[in-house]
């Protein structure tokens, strides 16, 4: 089920929102198919392209800044009508057929012109694209018209205990250090909250779930190890990383000229470029454990596309 929800994209979910505020703006009992469409075009006019709307009786809502604010003060419930509901379960459908992971606007667009012949022929004779209408290209539209792309960030966090006698594993190379940090893997803090970065970004969890610390076939395993399964996850989701952005917390050993290394081990393993990955170096001021050197933290965040 949660599996379900995650296909809707944001926008889909504004594109409800907004046409819920139509429906107050318009003051209907119900949320029908205009509204459905005045919400669409409100978040994704470039599916529209074309349109000229003095050629068509056809009066969407336009939602300015000053009635979406009055409207978003409206506290009532409106429910769809029994067309806009058939609408919101064919969109799905559309968007399965063409194999896309995700259910958007376009799609929502196509559902509602496929429901009603009227609509669709009002908006076809003001210039709407046959792209916008048909069920198939149109849910095929995230490399031309009406591109719709998917853009979802995530943050991680982690933190080990360095002592003597480890390695210090960080980015996936070894830094030369008299102390490493103590784990059941190799203990790369940045590898670790790279990868709950990125399972936060799409909703899989957290590196805990997936590759427990009581599992003895990752006791001593090089934490790449876990990004690049991380990295395959995500692709069979069907989502592409887009920037990693890091920030290391030490007081020693001084992190800067690792770095370079760092990006270059983390991108093979990522699948990326190292200009998609930054990273920073902080230390603790002297400050708590850190700035004793008793241990080392890294914090992340993660942008993947779809
Ligand atoms: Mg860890």
């Amino acid at each position: 089920m949660a599996e379900d929800i995650d296909r809707f994209s944001d926008e889909w979910k504004r594109c409800i929102f907004m046409a819920r505020l139509a429906a107050i703006t318009d003051k209907t009992k119900t949320i029908g198919l205009s509204q459905l469409l005045a919400g669409v075009r409100k978040e994704n006019p470039s599916l529209f392209r074309g349109v000229d709307w003095q050629r068509t009786a056809l009066k969407l809502t336009r939602l300015s800044p000053e009635n979406l604010h009055q409207a978003s003060q409206a506290k009532a419930e409106i429910p769809l009508d029994a067309k806009a509901k058939r609408a919101l379960m064919v969109a799905p459908e559309v968007a399965k057929k063409s194999g896309s992971e995700h259910v958007t606007s376009a799609h929502l667009l196509a559902a509602v012109l496929s429901i009603d012949a009227k609509l669709r022929k009002q908006l076809l004779k003001a210039g709407l694209s046959k792209e916008s209408v048909d069920m198939k290209s149109a849910a095929r539209q995230n490399g031309g018209r009406g591109k719709t792309m998917v853009s979802r960030s995530g943050i991680g966090y982690d933190l080990h205990r360095l002592v003597e006698k480890r390695k210090l594993m960080i980015g996936g190379i070894e830094v030369p250090f008299e102390k490493g940090s103590e784990g059941h893997s190799d203990g790369d803090v940045l590898c670790h909250a790279i990868c709950d970065a990125l399972l936060g970004a799409a909703s899989m969890g957290d590196i805990g779930t997936h590759f427990p610390d009581t599992e003895e076939r990752w006791r001593g395993v090089s934490s790449l190890v876990f990004v690049r399964q991380v990295r395959q996850y995500l692709e069979r989701k069907n989502w592409r990383i887009a920037h990693i952005d890091a920030v290391v917390v030490a007081e020693r050993p001084k992190l800067g000229p690792h770095f370079p290394n760092m990006r270059v081990a983390l991108a093979k393993s990522l699948g990326i470029a190292p200009e998609q990955i930054n990273l920073k170096a902080k230390t603790h001021e002297g400050l708590g454990e850190i700035g004793r050197g008793e241990a080392i933290a890294a914090h992340v965040i993660a942008t993947i596309e779809s």
